[in-house]
């Protein structure tokens, strides 16, 4: 498979260029060439199959022979080695359960696609390849835990002091070996800043090959794809569900409609925002307006300009209509949200995290007016890594089985002025 740019000004390149860049220079999105066609037999069958069987139909076309086949059904294979249940909820809602991997957040599948195929193409290259993310809380966890221990590679995260929570902290601190955690002084922008300063970094450079693992590289949105799978595998194969997902950046709503595009029978998506509502509101009004993120909740959310927009753009052509027809979209307030979180676990005992709750409220009321139709939500995290929703079902929410020797280690992250020097020297300095 081939990638463009959405900007039209860079090559067009190959899976392992498009992993191993991340970006175009061009600042665009790699997007691929063309959606692959999956066979009738498949879209019949695939209910049958293994999980990472699924996995391995859906990747090979865009991962072409960039690598072999038996390293990536093993790529596959370990990438969804985790439990994906669907849960009833309601009489006509269901749960896809995203949160079960080892950070407790969807990221962690794309995260973990990604790292291992880097680790193959790190060992083909001299140089060591230096990982470099800035995270508001959950794609660090995600993405390191997807690298630990991967040989040839550094990690370097970058998040911003007091302002993720307890059990975020402790999964990108608490790993150590070639995962380095700087805590900055600072905000999350003051992070992205010097991650960005960091990648064109010539010193950096001639030490390390240096690449992101944001979420815009192909090697981690594609593989968002198998929630969709996984969804309809385990709903009724006789009827169509909509699905509704919690968007931010809206890298996995986009997958999802990739997934619809090559064959996934899906009713309709729904885009489910907090007040980050960018796109809500271009869907009703027909202008983009992008802002500074807005805190709420739901906060990997909170997202005033999607990274993922262009490729939503992509998907529909740049055709409103269609893309009105494809996706529903509304926002919901953090107090609706909080309210949502304590009538749903009043009603059905179901505890939801802020951002599923966000899609289950969403997706309610949009099947209140369509008495034939039924609904899955992504539930993308756990709601014990969220403070607030011990807060707001005033409720003591325990890790999962296998997490709790969490609390019990030492965390570690060096502490620095937000300033791209001391963290290169820093970075400089594990090399
Ligand atoms: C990142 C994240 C989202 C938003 O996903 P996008 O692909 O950015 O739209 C939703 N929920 C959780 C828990 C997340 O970490």
């Amino acid at each position: 498979m081939q990638y463009f740019s959405t900007n039209e000004r860079s090559p067009v390149v190959d899976f392992r260029t498009a992993v191993l860049k991340g970006q175009p220079d061009d600042k665009g999105l790699y997007f691929p060439v063309e959606i692959p066609k999956l066979s009738p037999e498949f879209l019949r069958s695939f209910r049958e199959m293994a999980n990472d069987e699924i996995a391995l139909t859906v990747m090979r076309p865009y991962v072409g022979d960039a690598v072999s086949e038996a390293d990536l059904a093993a790529i596959c294979r370990e990438t969804v080695d985790i439990p994906f249940p669907l849960v009833r909820v309601t009489d006509r809602i269901y749960s896809l359960e995203l949160f079960h991997g080892p950070t407790l957040a969807f990221k962690d599948v794309g995260a973990r696609f990604m790292s291992r195929c880097l680790r193959q193409f790190a060992t083909e290259q001299e140089k060591k390849t230096l990982v470099i993310v800035a995270t508001s809380g959950d794609t660090g966890g995600a993405v390191a835990a997807g690298f630990y221990g991967v040989e040839n590679v550094e990690v370097a995260i970058l998040f911003p002091k007091g302002r993720i929570s307890r059990v975020q902290q402790l999964q990108l601190t608490t790993l150590g070996n070639n995962i380095t955690a700087f805590e900055i002084e600072g905000a999350f922008d003051d992070c992205q800043r010097i991650a960005k300063d960091l990648l064109a970094d010539e010193k950096l450079s001639e030490a390390a090959f240096v690449t992101s693992a944001n979420s815009i590289n192909v090697g981690r949105w594609l593989p968002q794809q198998f929630y969709y799978f996984f969804a309809c595998k385990q709903f009724s194969a006789d009827e169509t569900p909509v699905i509704s997902v919690p968007s931010g950046n809206f890298g996995n709503i986009c997958a999802g409609l990739v997934a619809a595009a090559s064959g996934l029978k899906v009713k309709r998506f729904i885009a489910a925002c907090n007040a980050n509502a960018s796109v809500t509101d271009f869907l009703d009004t027909g202008k983009f307006i992008p802002h500074p993120a807005i805190p709420t909740l739901s906060n990997a959310m909170d997202v005033g300009d999607p990274s993922n927009f262009p490729r939503f753009k992509e998907l529909f052509q740049d055709n409103i209509g269609q893309m009105r027809e494809g996706v529903h979209s509304a926002s919901v307030s953090d107090d609706v949200t909080a309210e949502t979180i304590r009538d749903v676990y009043r009603k059905t005992g179901y505890m939801l995290d802020p951002h599923g709750a966000v899609a289950f409220r969403v997706l309610e009321d949009h099947l209140a007016s369509r008495p034939d139709e039924a609904g899955i939500f992504l539930e993308t995290a756990h709601p014990v890594k969220f403070d607030s929703v011990e807060n707001i079902l005033n409720k003591k929410i325990d890790l999962p089985a296998g997490l709790s020797g969490l609390f019990e280690k030492p965390g570690s992250a060096l502490t620095l002025p937000p300033e791209t020097k001391s963290v290169r020297a820093a970075i400089l300095a594990r090399l």
